[in-house]
């Protein structure tokens, strides 16, 4: 059986692994740049499990497990560094409501397996004691959740699907997907066409004009958002956790030793782009808005210094909830419109996407929710959970 994985990011080379690892046949990722090219190498890679709902918390919960074992279960290193997530809720005034929305989504985490809890104001100032708390009453807090190094990790990844027997193309642009009578047979290369008997597109933000060409409507759209890298103030140069602030309006994470990685939640950045002609630098004002943001949840980063920094592209689906199985095309599977969310969830979308196509069904997790199909019709408007928070902080997703 031949099988073609188009895209080297972190989730093709998930697939390609799992389906290699259980000997589906000749698996070849298909990668039109290098390994990580896309979001898979300029990601923030937080491995926050907090969500709003549970089947993207189980997602991350079983991607989460394989990032911390990971030369137990892919082999090598993914740079994973073991450290406390705090995610913040406005509580104050009209948002009083989130502090329950809070305590129940805690719980359906716990009932799933992740050590999270909430903790108060005054806990969060003793665990961060440069941290600004006025603002909050309460926050979630994983003690372990951590991050990684998202290059290493895809890098890993694709050497881990290799040792199982991937061939890995790179610089190799998938230009179509062949089908016929309803069934995929191949995919349409500069070099010709390949017969595949399986395809699988993990392309992010280009998933949507890939699809096309096999007649496959995928409403997937881009969006650009940036991130820094700050040199912290001596003070500081314990690292602080890593923050998912919709308060404060910032995610951020120790980089490198005395360096900190911070994105800005903001509408402006959020201006749809077309990924083959993004541009993929900071603009000119952005440092200085991502320093003076982190600064009004640790103060003393106001005298955090810019490194460097870019920008990277978000593959939104309409509810911002990924899009992962089959596509009405018997033998194409898609997994794509991660939303700015999907490193975390990768190695799940390759355990249980390797499942569907091989035994028809996803065991480790219910992939039904994610399923393309959900947009023929108006059902993906309806909110995945009664918990969802209020905030205005523009995250381009929710949680
Ligand atoms: C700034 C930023 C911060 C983020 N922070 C987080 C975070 O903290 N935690 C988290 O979980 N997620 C985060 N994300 C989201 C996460 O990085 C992505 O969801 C994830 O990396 C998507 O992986 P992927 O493999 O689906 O896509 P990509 O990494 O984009 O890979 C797709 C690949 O397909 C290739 N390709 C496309 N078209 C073709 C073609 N026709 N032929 C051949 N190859 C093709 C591309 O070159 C690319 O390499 C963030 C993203 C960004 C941009």
């Amino acid at each position: 059986m031949e099988i073609a994985v188009v895209g080297g990011g972190i989730v093709g080379g998930s697939v390609a692994w799992q389906l290699a690892s259980r000997h589906a046949g000749n698996v070849t990722i298909y990668e039109q740049a290098v390994i990580a090219a896309g979001a898979s190498g300029r990601t923030g890679a937080l491995l926050r499990r907090h969500y709003t709902n549970e089947p993207e918390a189980r997602l991350a919960q079983l991607g989460w497990e394989v990032f911390r074992n990971w030369d137990e279960r892919v082999g090598g290193s993914c740079g994973y560094v073991p450290w406390p997530v705090v995610v913040t809720v406005a509580t104050k005034g009209d948002y009083a409501s989130n502090v329950d929305l809070l305590h129940r989504n805690i719980a359906m985490q716990n009932r799933l397996g992740i050590d999270a809890r909430v903790i108060s104001a005054g806990e969060l100032q003793e665990l961060e004691p440069h941290a600004f708390v006025d603002d909050i009453d309460v926050a979630a807090y994983e003690p372990e959740s951590g991050y990684v190094d998202s290059i290493q990790a895809t890098s890993s990844m694709i050497e881990a699907a290799q040792r199982a027997g991937v061939t890995v193309q790179e610089g190799v642009e998938v230009l179509g997907i062949v089908e016929s009578g309803g069934r995929v047979t191949g995919i349409e290369t500069g070099d010709g066409t390949k017969s595949a008997d399986i395809v699988v597109c993990a392309a992010g933000p280009w998933s949507t004009q890939l699809m096309a060409t096999a007649g496959v409507e995928v409403p997937v759209s881009t969006i650009r958002v940036q991130i820094i890298i700050a040199q912290r103030p001596f003070e500081l140069a314990h690292p602080h956790a890593v923050y998912l602030d919709t308060v404060a309006g910032i995610f951020t994470r120790p980089w490198a030793p005395g360096r900190s990685l911070v994105g800005v939640a903001g509408g402006d950045q959020h201006d749809e782009v077309d990924p083959k002609t993004a541009n993929l630098f900071n603009d000119r004002d952005y440092p200085a808005r991502a320093i003076s943001a982190i600064a009004k949840r640790i103060p003393g980063m106001k005298n955090a210094r810019y490194l460097h920094g870019h920008a990277g592209l978000y593959d939104m689906s309409p509810d911002a909830h990924p899009i992962i199985g089959g596509t009405g095309i018997e033998g194409l599977y898609l997994a794509a419109g991660f939303s700015g969310a999907g490193f975390k969830k990768a190695p799940a979308v390759g355990i249980t996407l390797a499942e569907l196509i091989m035994d028809g069904e996803a065991r480790s997790a219910d992939l039904a929710p994610f399923a393309l199909d959900r947009f023929a019709t108006d059902a993906w408007k309806t909110p995945w959970s009664e918990t969802e928070y209020r905030f205005d902080s523009d995250f381009g997703h929710g949680l």
